[in-house]
């Protein structure tokens, strides 16, 4: 028997021109011809009719001359050669069959029957020797003989054949496969490798032949290894197929989310047994296998198995990953009965960014604001995107809040000095929401929600800090709800007022324009201000409803001062995004103002700077089709966003309101160095309107007006007022006193 461990073509299992059915030439033995020879015509005639009459086709051959040129002429499987011929003797036809390699078989028939003449007969290739007279069951005997072993001679050469074409045949399948071929002794050691491995792999055959397979499989995964190279002897099913990774040394083009050189192999492997039907261990002797590159394949789904867990543009973990590390952290406190606590962190001025320096800088932010938070926590806690501005960190072994207040003043001071994002220098602080395990809930979803709703408060307190989540929290977050209940009341059944704050010339003191606030008349709370119900407003879209009713009321109030022979007083209105983000906002506009009968030019727009940079495409559009009425347009809050002088000059607005946070910073002692100059010089240059807003004292009123503008608003004037006080402000024109008074202190 053959060494089952080696390729051997004549092993059925892998003679594979059988298995696949290709055929090889074949030699037909069907009828047999045979040369009948002597130099006596009557001896010829009898020999021949004697075969004759046995089936055989025969020719005759009358003597040695005539017979070599019969041999010449055709094959013959048979040859009945007489020895003593004249001339041409049977020797010589036999030295001539010898010489000619004729694998015809020869028996002589001859009266010689001298040892010596037979022996020297068989000696030059005789098959075999009839003594004449010969006996016709003897002669026939011996042709019949002659003819096996024709036949056996020629089926062996076909079996050679075949044999010699099937083993190249494997040789070359087996080479070419695409897929790697390999047999393991029964330790485990390479016996075979087929020539994929160099062009798989990167390893010369020499390298692992004899070596172990640990060798080639890495190390994560010699379990799997064992498992199908050596413990399938009991295994029921002969074919096992395995996926795993092995060492590669060639780095594969384009390979990113497997850097290290590896390949994922899938493996299919048999044991070999010395008898099949028993696959005892004492039976095994090795292992014979394919393997196949399945890396892309692996890759792919590797991708998009990080895609369901990770965020794609920072790569952290995202909600699912957390929520399940989540889960598992808990069960673990639970056991240990020991503590750990879900920070919940929104980025402060992120919007902001996003609006006005579009996706690509928001984008690049997030990325390096994630790269700090990274740098905040340890190896064991997680930290996940949860989508836009939001980020969530789990930190599984803290023990006490002021654990977790480390952790909380290390991110607030890590985001604290500012980023740089292309030419931009980007603020951005954090709200910070924390909730501890077990005070703050036991499940993953209320531990997620509650430091939500911490979070919330936080903002509401004026942002960049953190809160531990409490219970009352959560009461307060319940009146978020009920306030957007009672907000629809107070629209539909007009709880709303609107208050007026004047503004006011700093040349003359002269009111030039009031600006239109709204406040909610609550029927238990008393006069709401709109920082406590804008934020709900917003959120769920009922600002739109809120603006337009004020809208309505202040144009109406404006007709009716000029009715009441006041003159001509400029109403400013408060636009907020989603009024102006809606598709038919200019139609209703006009409808508003064509309502109230007033001059167009009396209306002026505030419209916050952030909002100016959203949609170019859309929002100047309308824009210009209110300018085109006559409408005015302000740019409110100037400066708090990041609209540059290119980018204003593109818009067709009239004013620039300063806000109120550069007003507030000036000191008695400051000099030219302020923001405010910025803004003056740039309110120049394009030739815009200036208001100073949340003027409060007499110091920023002179600094104001020294630098060059020309209105103001604030308390200094006045409070925003209900219509019937602006009324009586402006009969009294009380301002003059106020402005020329500071007038003469400063300038001069
Ligand atoms: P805003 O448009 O910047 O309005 C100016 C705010 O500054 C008003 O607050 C005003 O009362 C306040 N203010 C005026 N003078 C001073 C001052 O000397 N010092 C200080 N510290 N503040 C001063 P208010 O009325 O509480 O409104 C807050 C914000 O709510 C407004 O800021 C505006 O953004 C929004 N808002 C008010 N009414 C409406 C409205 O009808 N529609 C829309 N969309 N937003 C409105
Ligand atoms: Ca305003
Ligand atoms: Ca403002």
């Amino acid at each position: 028997m053959s060494d089952p461990l080696s390729l051997d073509a004549s092993n059925p299992r892998l003679s594979f021109s059988r298995l696949l059915g290709i055929d090889v030439p074949q030699i037909t033995t069907s009828e047999p011809r045979i040369l009948v020879v002597d130099d006596k015509q009557d001896l010829l005639d009898s020999l021949h009719e004697l075969v004759s009459l046995h089936g055989y086709r025969a020719d005759k051959a009358l003597g040695g001359k005539a017979a070599m040129k019969a041999l010449r002429k055709s094959a013959y499987e048979v040859v009945l050669l007489d020895l003593i011929m004249p001339d041409v003797s049977g020797h010589d036809i036999l030295d001539f069959a010898a010489r000619e390699n004729l694998s015809a078989k020869i028996i002589v028939v001859s009266g010689d029957a001298s040892f010596s003449g037979v022996k020297h007969a068989l000696h030059c290739g005789a098959f075999d020797f009839v003594k004449k007279p010969y006996s016709a069951g003897e002669l026939v005997a011996t042709i019949k003989n002659a003819l096996r072993q024709v036949e056996l001679e020629v089926r062996k050469s076909q079996i050679e054949q075949e044999l010699t074409h099937s083993e190249s045949l494997h040789k070359f399948l087996v080479h070419q496969s695409p897929d790697l071929v390999f047999m393991l002794d029964k330790k485990g050691r390479f016996t075979f490798l087929n020539d994929r491995l160099e062009s798989m792999l990167g390893y010369q055959r020499s390298e692992l032949l004899g070596k172990h397979y640990t060798e080639l499989v890495d190390e994560g995964h010699f379990d799997a290894a064992r498992h199908v190279f050596q413990e399938r002897r009991s295994a029921e099913r002969a074919i096992t197929s395995i996926e795993m990774k092995v060492k590669n040394r060639l780095r594969r083009k384009g390979s990113k989310f497997l850097s290290e050189p590896t390949s994922w192999m899938e493996f299919n492997t048999e044991g070999i047994y010395l008898n099949p039907d028993e696959r005892t261990p004492e039976n095994f002797v090795g292992t014979f296998g394919t393997g196949r590159d399945v890396s892309e394949r692996k890759e792919h789904e590797e991708k998009i198995n990080f895609q369901a867990y990770h965020d794609l543009l920072t790569e952290m973990p995202n909600r699912t990953l957390l929520k399940d590390r989540l889960d598992m952290a808990i069960a673990q406190a639970k056991r240990n009965r020991q503590a750990l606590a879900v920070m919940f962190l929104d980025l402060d001025r992120f919007k902001l960014v996003n609006d006005t320096l579009g996706h690509t800088v928001g984008d690049r932010l997030l990325k390096a604001v994630s790269k700090r938070l990274k740098n905040c926590i340890r190896d064991g806690d997680t930290l996940a995107r949860f989508g836009g501005d939001e980020f969530a960190v789990l930190l599984p072994e803290v023990k006490t809040r002021d654990d977790v207040a480390v952790v909380c003043n290390k991110v607030l001071d890590n985001l604290n000095s500012p980023f740089k994002v292309d030419s931009h220098e980007l603020f951005v602080g954090a709200s910070i929401g924390i909730s501890m395990y077990p005070e703050a809930g036991d499940s993953g979803e209320a531990l997620i929600q509650n430091a939500d709703i911490a979070m919330y408060h936080v903002k509401a307190r004026g942002k960049n800090g953190f809160e531990f989540f409490s219970e009352e929290m959560n009461h307060e977050f319940s009146t978020r709800l009920i306030l957007e209940r009672e907000l629809r009341t107070a629209i539909s059944e007009e709880q709303l007022v609107v208050h007026y704050q004047p503004q006011v010339s700093l040349e003359t003191g002269a009111i030039t324009g009031v600006e239109a606030l709204v406040r909610w008349q609550h029927p238990i709370r008393g006069l709401v201000q709109p920082t406590e119900f804008l934020p709900v407003a917003e959120d769920t879209g009922l600002i739109i409803k809120i603006d337009e009713y004020v809208q309505h009321r202040a144009f109406a109030d404006v007709a009716q001062w000029h009715k009441a022979g006041l003159g001509d007083i400029q109403v400013c209105v408060n636009v907020s995004p989603a009024q102006l983000e809606q598709e038919n906002f200019a139609s209703r506009f006009e409808s508003i103002l064509g309502a109230a009968g007033i001059r167009p030019e009396l209306v002026k727009l505030e419209i916050t700077e952030n909002v100016l940079m959203r949609d170019l495409e859309i929002v100047i559009p309308k824009l210009n089709r209110m300018r085109s009425l006559g409408v005015r347009i302000a740019v409110d809050d100037f400066g708090t966003g990041y609209s540059s002088l290119s980018y204003l000059q593109r818009f067709p607005i009239n004013t620039l309101k300063i806000d109120k946070s550069f007003v507030h910073d000036i000191r008695a002692d400051q000099g030219d160095a302020s923001i405010i100059n910025a803004i003056v010089a740039m309110a120049r240059g394009l030739n815009l309107d200036l208001i100073a807003e949340g003027v409060e004292n007499r110091t920023q009123m002179r600094y104001l007006r020294s630098q060059g503008c020309k209105q103001a608003q604030g308390y200094l004037f006045s409070r925003p007022l209900p219509a019937a006080g602006i009324t009586n402000l402006i009969r009294d024109n009380r301002f003059s006193d106020l402005v020329g008074h500071a007038g003469l202190v400063t300038v001069g």
